[in-house]
């Protein structure tokens, strides 16, 4: 089963059937792309467990990563404004990203990290661990907030 580091598949590394805590515990130790080599920390789902909604996103930012939480960042801002005009309570929700690692290139100037989309194969490979959050959550309602951003937007 196992493809070994970088093998582009976080399956070796997820926990069969456990529960969210355990699924973060051990997402925090996950190389199954090398995203985790540059980035400061896995950033797993968050929020209410017990929720009917789960936001999942594209991956962490600057923020998320340094925080080791999602949507903590400029974007976690336009999610709670959104969320605030549609009538839903952010604390109601559980916010996850289909990408637990932030890809970034560093600016050619300073020190700041600019944002890179993850590849289809970076997606692929990390897909295991929300198909385990949405296993464990039993969510009724699965907004994908890229899709919904291309909408609105
Ligand atoms: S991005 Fe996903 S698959 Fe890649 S190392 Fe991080 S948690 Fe594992």
């Amino acid at each position: 089963m196992s493809q070994g580091p970088e093998g582009y598949d976080a399956g070796p590394y997820v926990p069969e059937g456990a529960g969210l805590r355990a699924l973060r515990d051990a997402a925090a130790g996950c190389q199954g792309c090398p995203l985790y080599r540059e980035a400061t920390q896995t950033v797993f789902g968050a929020g209410d467990t017990s929720a009917r909604m789960l936001l999942v996103g594209e991956q962490p930012g600057d923020q998320e990563d340094r925080q080791g939480r999602p949507f903590v960042g400029p974007a976690g801002g336009v999610l709670d404004r959104a969320l605030g005009e549609a009538g839903i309570d952010p604390e109601g929700t559980y916010v996850t990203n289909a990408v637990k690692h932030f890809k970034f290139e560093p600016a050619r100037r300073g020190k700041r990290r600019i944002h890179k989309a993850p590849d289809l194969k970076e997606i692929r490979a990390c897909k295991p661990w929300l198909a385990e959050e949405r296993a464990a959550m039993h969510a009724g309602l699965v907004a994908d907030l890229k899709v919904a951003a291309r909408l609105l937007g």
